[in-house]
């Protein structure tokens, strides 16, 4: 799993390209997605879309399973990595594969190029893919059961990092340019440099301890805390600065553990110095330092990048940083029986997929994240 067989993509007809889609769809409320179904969702006749599943299984970019009572097709990583690859090569954002650089926690990190040849850094975001069987019931946008997948944590976790990111950036931050986004790919700048776990020479070791803790107060002043800032997610420029990176943690300053948040990230700060640099500091800040500045975590979630208020709660429930106040949803499960008709739910289906197409050809409009959230009615 991880390897890039990027040759596959060439291939990808614009039928493959929408069945594949049609089961990203039809993942949302069915483990397995039948054939039939597939072939509704994506208006395509039965008979040529059996034998497009099974070339595009034979590739491994779908795999077919027998269920309790049906059987059908779901994707697999590497089904969901072409999707949004295609993506991002048709808009143009890509052209080009190079090398896996990093394999994270919860992310591959390869070197890609665009058009002109720049060199950027392609970030796969991968969440809840070891417990793929411990599928959790959550409900649709619809109101509707729907499974909290790899599928849709690995993609709120992409769209999370690239709105931050954006944010950071255009105030100033430094973070990596971000370039695009789709499903759970973020494109972003490639940082010239290396993560300061692998740079033992420091040159101004006072000085950069004085720029990460300015940093986290800069981020705290507008309302958010990386929540992960450490020596992996801290890169080195070749100048000696500091770029900051791996954003799907953060959080807002007013969440009620941000405090506890914000400490770790100013104690992580310090225990390195000391113990790597043989650098202690009695200066250091603390959350009541902190003075309101800026909404950055609030105008993160009203990006229109298709955020909401619920992704916002089970991605910070996956990363064990929801504040436990139980929510009902559990509780309200019992219309769930209540099932549409067929027909409904085709028609939702093939919405969604259209909407789906577009969102793939198109870059996400790069919005204004306006400064004050009084004057925030961007259109879009
Ligand atoms: P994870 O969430 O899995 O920790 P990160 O975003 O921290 O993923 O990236 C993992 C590693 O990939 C980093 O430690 C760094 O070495 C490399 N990396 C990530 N982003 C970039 C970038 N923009 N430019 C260069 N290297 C990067
Ligand atoms: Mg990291």
């Amino acid at each position: 799993m991880g390897k890039l067989n990027v040759t596959v993509l060439r291939y990808l007809t614009k039928e493959d390209f929408r069945i594949l889609t049609a089961i990203e769809m039809g993942m949302k409320n069915h483990e397995l997605v039948p054939g039939a179904l597939v072939a509704a969702i994506a208006s395509l006749k039965t008979g040529g879309v059996h034998k497009l599943l099974r070339e595009l299984c034979k590739h491994k970019l779908l795999s077919y399973e027998r269920g309790k009572t049906y059987d059908g097709y779901r994707l697999t990583n590497m089904g969901y990595d072409y999707l949004a690859l295609k993506s991002l090569t048709l808009r143009g954002s890509v052209a080009a594969f190079g090398n896996q650089i990093g394999v994270g926690k919860e992310s591959n990190i390869y070197t890609v190029s665009d058009d002109d040849g720049t060199p950027l850094c392609l970030k796969l975001h991968r969440l809840g893919r070891i417990c793929f069987r411990n599928v959790r019931e959550k409900r649709d946008y619809h109101g509707k059961r729907r499974n909290m997948s790899w599928l849709y944590l690995s993609r709120i976790s992409a769209t999370r990092e690239f709105a931050y990111m954006k944010a950071l950036y255009d105030r100033g931050f430094p973070v990596p340019k971000p370039i695009d986004f789709n499903r759970h790919c973020v494109i972003m700048e490639l940082v010239n440099g290396y993560p300061m776990t692998n740079v033992s020479e420091i040159e101004n070791v006072e000085q950069l301890y004085d720029d990460l803790m300015n940093l986290i107060v800069r981020l705290g002043n507008c309302g958010v805390i990386h929540g992960d800032f450490n020596e992996f997610n801290i890169m080195i420029t070749d100048e000696g600065k500091p770029i900051l990176i791996d954003f799907p943690q953060m959080v807002s300053t007013s969440h009620p553990n941000a405090k506890m948040y914000f400490d770790r990230d100013v104690t992580g700060v310090r225990d390195l110095f000391r113990k790597k640099y043989g650098f202690d500091s009695e200066e250091y800040p603390t959350f009541d330092d902190l003075e309101r500045e800026d909404n950055l975590d609030v105008e993160v979630l009203c990006s229109g990048y298709g955020f909401t208020q619920e992704m916002e709660d089970d991605i910070l429930k996956e990363y064990g940083m929801n504040d436990d106040n139980d929510d009902q949803s559990d509780t309200e499960e019992v219309e769930e029986g209540k099932q549409e008709s067929p027909e409904i739910e085709i028609e939702e289906y093939r919405k969604e997929l259209e909407k789906e197409i577009k969102f793939s050809e198109e870059k996400p409009r790069t919005l204004q994240l306006t400064k004050s959230l009084g004057e925030s009615s961007t259109s879009n």
